[in-house]
């Protein structure tokens, strides 16, 4: 095999470096590298405090890390008062719906994302070989992994059916997620508001677990309620980890339900009583007070099994559309909404764009009616019969996102997408959310030192998935680095204007090709398929 060149490099800058001591006059060769960043705080994204320092890129490995004062390279970069760091991992990832439509992913390079983990709540493609083969031909400009989703598969073998699987349903679903370990993912997640996944019992994810054990990999939960059953919800994935013997990652954790927003204490205490108890356990969290997920979630789920005819006919059945009603009330009432209307604005609604940017209580005298809950939730079902949409959901509070995003064992994530330039109302997250850790929870707030700012967005969520090379800037890993002003790094989207990029990060390195150079993106797509164990 041939000796990387990255390595090459780190030899002869060890000749160098011996040839000053020993025997000045000697003509040593010198180290020439294809990016030096010069002059930067280095921040590596271990935790570790920051330090003045250069770094020295060859091909797509850091080859260097230093006083590198008289190197010379093709590109030399001065990153004076500015931050250098590893690339942002995105544990938390929906791309895979649409990267390859949008191989650019341009919200998250100006946000310094180099890697994400797509496949995230139970959503992903089921067949990998052929999803990498077509990422692979079209090119994308950040690194993707994958997670399968149970939902997906469950699907799959089962449809969308209310039931617990038969025997060979089972072993078919369990051979599924082996094929996707085997083809690279890394673990499996589960959505279990969504459908088809809801209608599982845990002892169906358990055993699908049980292979993602074997493979080495981790398990990720949407889990089954953040609202009023949070405590079973979470007892639940802890309990899947406990009997498959794997890791547990609660994606998106959150106090969502008013009657317990305050209270993050407690549901974070759940979390630390399994780690006390010796199991790995993990989560993640976007920084921001409110949700998005699809707007039908406002209806109870039973409304919504089997096909969009079995939805229908529920919805034209009198007695039962009470009973839909009636619960959907009670979730508007409950966490949906806490008893307002504006609290959810919907995001897209492809069958009535007029829509997208407009709260429910707006979309309900849209309808012709006042926006109470009862004629809120009538709306929702007529609007919902033949269509659906997403929505945005205001419903936590500051002061349990700062204390989540305190805990040491919380990885910031996005949960987001590709989102199209200008298209739909997105969450901000897709946009926003590591700029804004860095401009208000660090700079702002001093809720996070920089330090375990660009931690819980670098070297833990790569150390979660094992990805060694990643996550962290040291000589040898993979060049994955970003060089952002601390003092205006800024996340500027808002819910009028949620398309605006982040600004404050110069450059964004991918596998050490810029992709966003002096603040602008370049036309390069260097991005590739990580798979578990490589
Ligand atoms: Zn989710």
């Amino acid at each position: 095999m041939k000796t990387p060149a990255w390595l090459s490099a780190s030899v002869a800058i060890l000749v160098v470096i011996g040839g000053c001591g020993y025997s000045p006059t000697a003509k040593a060769p010198v180290a020439t590298y294809d990016i030096l960043i010069l002059n930067g705080t280095i921040v590596d994204g271990t935790g570790a405090p920051a330090y003045a320092g250069d770094i020295a890129i060859v091909g797509d490995r850091i080859a260097k890390i230093g006083d590198l004062d008289g190197a010379s390279a093709a590109r030399v970069i001065d990153a004076s008062g500015k931050v250098v760091s590893p690339g942002f991992v995105d544990l938390h990832n929906h791309a895979d719906r649409n990267i390859i439509a949008n191989p650019g992913v341009e919200n998250y390079l100006h946000q310094g994302v180099t890697t994400i983990l797509a496949g995230n709540c139970g959503n992903s493609p089921v067949h990998f070989d052929e999803y990498f083969q077509s990422i692979e031909n079209t090119g994308i400009a950040l690194n993707l992994g994958l997670l399968i989703g149970h939902n997906a598969v469950r699907a799959d073998v089962m449809g969308n059916d209310n039931r617990a699987p038969s025997v060979s349903e089972q072993a078919q679903m369990d051979a599924l997620v082996r094929a996707a370990m085997g083809a690279g993912a890394f673990g499996m997640s589960t959505g279990l508001i969504y459908l088809p996944g809801t209608y599982s019992e845990t002892a169906e994810v358990v055993s699908l677990a049980r292979v993602v054990s074997q493979e080495g990999g981790i398990y990720a939960s949407h889990i089954r309620s953040e609202f009023d059953r949070i405590e079973e919800a979470i007892e639940e994935a802890i309990t899947v980890g406990r009997e498959a013997g794997l890791p547990v990652h609660i994606s998106h954790f959150k106090v969502a339900d008013n009657s317990m927003w305050g209270k993050s204490t407690i549901t974070l205490g759940w979390v630390e009583s399994a780690r006390s108890e010796g199991l790995d356990v993990t989560i993640d969290q976007y920084p921001y007070t409110a949700g998005s997920t699809g707007l039908v979630n406002v209806l109870p789920a039973w409304a919504r099994a089997g096909s969009k005819g079995d939805f229908q006919a529920r919805l034209d059945d009198p007695a039962t559309r009470a009973r839909i009603k009636a619960d959907t009330i009670d979730k508007l009432n409950g966490a949906r909404a806490a008893g307002d209307l504006s609290r959810i604005t919907v995001a897209s609604f492809p069958n009535h764009p007029e829509y997208a940017g407009k709260t429910m209580a707006e979309v309900t005298v849209m309808n012709g009616r006042e926006p109470t809950i009862e004629n809120g939730a009538e709306v929702a079902m007529e609007i919902l019969y033949d269509g659906g949409g997403s929505a945005i959901y205001h419903m936590m509070v500051e002061e349990d996102v700062r204390r989540i995003m305190q805990a040491p064992y919380t990885i910031i994530a996005s949960d987001g997408s590709a989102v199209t330039y200008e298209k739909n109302v997105p969450h901000l997250r897709n946009y926003g959310t590591f700029p804004r850790v860095l401009a208000r929870y660090v700079r702002d707030e001093g809720v996070l030192s920089l330090e375990e700012a660009v931690h819980k967005m670098s070297g833990m969520p790569a150390s979660r998935i094992n990805l060694s090379t990643r996550g962290t800037l040291a000589e040898g890993t993979v060049a994955d680095v970003v060089i952002f002003d601390p003092d205006t790094v800024m996340d500027n989207d808002n819910w009028a204007a949620p398309h605006q990029y982040a600004t404050g990060f110069s450059f964004v390195i991918i596998n050490g090709v810029p992709v966003i150079d002096a603040g602008e993106r370049t036309s390069d797509f260097p991005g590739r398929v990580l798979k578990r164990g490589m």
